[in-house]
């Protein structure tokens, strides 16, 4: 039996992950400091005997004894209200977490996948984003802490492949949705989702004319499952290129709830915003044969429940 190590993996991403790999016969050991995860999006795990959960930041040394085959670095803050109140946590997580986390790759002989982000590509100036595209970053702007920790994650990996021979992959992850994530986390589709139902006023930043392209998260995981088995080092990005902008999402999301006291409701738009966002995942289709297979009014409608069920309980509180 395999063994695996997913960092965050109490976190949105990291839980889905440790979700696919126990369906799929691995031991996991999930790990997560809980800055931002939550042990209840684990809960259904802790009973199995396949799974272990270390409550650990791997900002330090990490230590984890026995076997490990792969180990899975998802463990950030994520969202931009997230790394904003968290900016030395994220620098440090990305930087000298993945130091200690290649350092263990090294040791045990694992294979690394690193969660990259689109991010790495700042305000592009390339639309759709290509792997091959480096960037355009503020590195002492407001996101630069989560920009520059994951571009140098990316670096750091890169060095460790070639220079010690280690096996790493790197996937950029573009925006993904779906059950478990925060609904206060600040990210604009938990944002708007919670807000029409509650039947406030969707917070659209700027004029809404910035575009996301946004992920359904089982597409997603399937990617980063086959992009670990695949013999590809370089960054390959994963998301679902169907594009809109925000304005227009938020009308899809007002329509979907259907609250008729909920409304748009114009706010400033955040310094640095993206202005555009939009993966080429021909990459992915080609060594990975991977595509999503969700269109968005699926993947909603898929994950809707979920925030109505987590706006009803955080009303409770
Ligand atoms: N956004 C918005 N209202 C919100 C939250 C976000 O209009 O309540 C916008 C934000 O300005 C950005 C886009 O939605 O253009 C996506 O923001 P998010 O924080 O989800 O992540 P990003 O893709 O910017 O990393």
């Amino acid at each position: 039996m395999k063994t695996v190590l997913i960092t965050g993996a109490a976190g949105f991403l990291g839980s889905h992950l440790s979700d696919r790999f126990i369906a799929e016969g691995f031991r996991v050991v999930g790990m997560d400091n809980l800055i931002t995860g939550d042990m209840t999006n684990i809960e259904h795990l802790m009973g199995l005997e396949r799974f272990t959960f270390y409550h650990h930041d791997v900002s330090t040394y990490v230590h984890v004894p026995g076997q490990l085959d792969y180990i899975l670095h998802f463990a950030s803050p994520a969202s931009p209200i997230d790394y904003l109140k968290m900016p030395i946590q994220t620098l440090k997580v990305g930087s000298l977490g993945t130091h200690n986390l290649l350092g263990l790759a090294r040791a045990k002989g694992a294979r690394m996948l690193i969660a990259s982000t689109s991010e790495v590509y700042g305000d592009p100036l390339i639309h759709p984003q290509r792997e091959d595209y480096w960037g355009n970053v503020n590195p002492v702007g407001p996101r630069g802490v989560y920009d520059e920790a994951k571009r140098f994650q990316e670096a750091i990996t890169m060095a460790y492949h070639t220079y010690h021979g280690l096996e790493t992959r790197i996937v950029r992850i573009f925006n993904t949705y779906g059950p478990r994530m925060r609904i206060n986390d600040g990210r604009v589709l938990p944002a708007f989702f919670s807000q029409a139902i509650r039947g406030e006023g969707l917070t659209v930043f700027g004029d809404g004319s910035q575009t996301r392209s946004f992920c359904y998260v089982d597409d997603l995981v399937e990617g980063i499952y086959r992009l670990l088995f695949s013999d590809t080092a370089q960054p390959v990005n994963i998301g679902n290129p169907d594009e809109i902008s925000i304005l227009d999402f938020a009308r899809e999301v007002l329509e979907l709830v259907g609250n008729p006291k909920a409304f748009l409701d114009q706010h400033p738009l955040p310094v640095d915003d993206p202005k555009v966002r939009q993966p080429d995942i021909s990459l992915a289709q080609k060594v990975l044969n991977w595509t999503p297979r969700y269109n968005r009014a699926d993947g909603l409608k898929k994950t809707m429940p979920y925030f109505r069920d987590a706006v009803a309980k955080a009303n409770k509180h």
